[in-house]
C-alpha cells in the first residue's frame, strides 16, 4: 500500500506541479520519505533519514514525511526534525499539492475521506498495475498500529476502481494487484449510501470481465472472511491468479482470541485445507507473528502445527514489536525477545525444510510465466500464476509478454528453466 501511496504522490507532482523524479537526493526540490509504522524498526529509521538527506540536500530544498509513521507522529516530527516542512498522513496523501506549497504544513486527519478521489497516472511497472479497493481497517487486532494510522475502512466505488484498472489494461499492464488492507471484506461502506451493494466477490467477477485483463491477483484477504462463495470464485475463475495469501498471525486459538483475529486454529485449517483441495496447484503464503504477549511453548506448538499442515509457499514471519496505541502493547505478558528470537529462528528453519521439499515438486512442470524484469544477472524474471518466482535466459522483447516455461532446476527462492514455444 505504501508503494501505491508513493505512485500517487508521483503521480499528482508530476501531472500537476510540473515535478520529475531524480536519483540525485543533492540536486532535488522536494524530498520525501514515506514511511511505515507497523514495527518499530523503521520509525527509528526515519530520523537518521532525514538527517542523512538534511545534510544532502540543497539549499532551499524542502524535505516531507508521509505515510504511516507522519499519521501517528504527527507534529512531534517537527519537534524532533525542525528541518521537516511538512507532515503528510497515510490518509491525507491526495493533499500533497497543498503541501509542498506552505513553508509548514501538517495534515494525519485519520478521518479524511479519500475514497473518491481519482488520483492522477503514475506506475512503477507498465506491466502489473496496482489499483486500491479500500482505504483504512475496521478491524482491531490487538497488535496492530494500522487502524490508528489509516482510520476506519471504507470501500473505493467500484466505478472508479474499473475506471482505473480498464486504463491500465489499456496501457499495456495485463495484471491488475488490488490493495486494501481487508480486500475481502469489500463493499462493507461506501461513502456514497447509495452505492450499489455488492462484495469483493462481484468486484472480481466485473475486474475479469475487463479487456486486456489477464490476471488479478490482491492483497490482503483475511481469513475470517473466506466463506466459500469467495474461494468457489477464486477457484473457478481463470483471471484470478492461483495465488492466496493467508495472514495466519498465530496457529493458536488463544492467542488468536487475544489478538481479536475473529477466527480459530480449526477455522484457518478448514480454509486452507479446503482451499488446497479445490485448487491443488495454488501457492499459500502467510504472516505470522512470534513472541506475541503471553505466548507460551504450547501456542508456539500450534504454529508449528499449522505450518506443518499447510505447508505454505511463502512465510513471512515477524518478531512482536509493541506499537503505541495498541492494546496489546499495555499487556502485562510480554515475552522475552530472546525466547521470541529462537522461536522466529526455529520457524524459519522449518519453513526452509519445507521449501525445499516443495521446490522439487516443481521439476518439469510448465507455467505459464508473465515476464516482468531482467535481473541483474542478465536473466529475465516473472511470476507463475500460483506466484513462484521463475528465471530463464530470453530476450529482451519477451518482457511483457506470457509464456511458457519448462522448470529445469527448482531453488528454494527461485525456480530456473527453459522457455518452449
Ligand atoms: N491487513 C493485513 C496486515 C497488514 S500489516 C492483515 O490483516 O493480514 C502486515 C503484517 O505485519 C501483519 O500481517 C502482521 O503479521 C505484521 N504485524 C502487524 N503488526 C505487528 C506488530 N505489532 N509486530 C509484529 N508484526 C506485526
Ligand atoms: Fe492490522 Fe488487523 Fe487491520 Fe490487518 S486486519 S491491518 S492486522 S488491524
Amino acid at each position: 500500500m505504501n508503494v501505491r501511496d508513493s505512485e500517487h504522490i508521483i503521480a499528482e507532482l508530476k501531472g500537476k506541479e510540473n515535478y520529475s523524479l531524480t536519483d540525485d537526493s543533492s540536486n532535488a526540490d522536494l524530498i520525501l520519505i514515506n514511511t511505515c509504522s507497523v514495527r518499530e524498526k523503521p520509525v527509528s529509521k526515519l530520523f537518521s533519514e532525514i538527517g542523512v538527506f538534511n545534510k544532502k540536500k540543497k539549499n532551499g530544498a524542502k524535505i516531507g514525511v508521509c505515510g504511516c509513521t507522519a499519521s501517528h507522529l504527527g507534529k512531534e516530527i517537527f519537534k524532533r526534525a525542525p528541518e521537516v516542512n511538512f507532515v503528510l498522513g497515510a490518509r491525507n496523501v491526495s493533499k500533497i499539492s497543498e503541501a509542498i506549497k506552505k513553508d509548514k504544513f501538517l495534515s494525519v486527519d485519520i478521518d479524511f475521506d479519500e475514497s473518491s478521489y481519482a488520483f492522477g497516472e503514475f506506475r512503477n511497472s507498465k506491466y502489473k498495475a496496482f489499483v486500491n479497493i479500500s482505504i483504512g481497517c475496521d478491524k482491531k487486532c490487538t497488535y496492530c498500529i494500522v487502524p490508528h494510522t489509516r482510520g476506519d475502512e471504507i470501500s473505493i466505488p467500484a466505478d472508479l476502481i474499473i475506471r482505473e484498472a480498464t486504463k491500465a489494461a489499456k496501457n499495456g499492464a495485463k495484471e491488475i494487484f488490488l490493495l486494501g488492507q481487508n480486500v475481502n471484506n469489500y463493499g462493507r461502506r461506501f461513502s456514497d449510501l447509495n452505492h450499489k451493494k455488492m462484495d469483493f466477490s462481484d468486484l472480481l467477477e466485473m475486474i475479469s470481465e475487463i479487456d486486456g485483463v489477464e490476471r488479478i491477483r490482491f492483497t490482503s484477504p483475511h481469513p475470517l472472511h473466506m466463506d466459500d462463495k469467495f474461494l468457489e470464485i477464486f477457484a473457478l475463475n481463470p483471471k484470478i491468479c492461483k495465488s492466496m495469501h493467508m495472514p495466519l498471525q498465530s496457529g493458536s486459538t488463544r492467542l488468536l482470541e487475544q489478538m481479536k483475529r475473529g477466527y480459530s486454529k480449526e477455522w484457518f485449517l478448514n480454509r486452507a485445507l479446503k482451499l488446497r483441495e479445490m485448487v491443488p496447484d495454488a501457492s499459500i503464503s502467510t504472516d505470522i507473528i512470534v513472541g506475541f504477549p503471553g505466548e507460551s511453548d504450547e501456542d508456539f506448538e500450534d504454529t508449528m502445527d499449522v505450518v506443518n499442515k499447510v505447508k505454505f509457499e511463502q512465510i513471512f514471519s515477524f518478531k512482536y514489536s509493541p506499537r503505541p496505541l495498541t492494546k496489546a502493547a499495555e499487556f502485562v505478558n510480554q515475552i522475552e525477545s530472546s525466547v521470541a528470537s529462537s522461536r522466529l529462528q526455529a520457524l524459519q528453519n522449518r519453513q526452509e525444510e519445507i521449501l525445499d521439499e516443495i521446490s522439487k515438486k516443481h521439476l518439469n512442470k510448465i507455467y505459464k510465466v508473465y515476464f516482468e524484469e531482467k535481473r541483474s544477472n542478465g536473466m529475465l524474471a516473472g511470476r507463475s500464476d500460483n506466484n513462484a518466482l521463475v528465471q530463464t535466459e530470453g530476450k529482451d522483447e519477451w518482457l511483457g509478454q506470457i509464456l511458457d516455461v519448462k522448470i529445469t532446476n527448482p531453488r528454494r527462492l527461485a525456480l530456473y528453466g527453459e522457455t518452449i514455444f
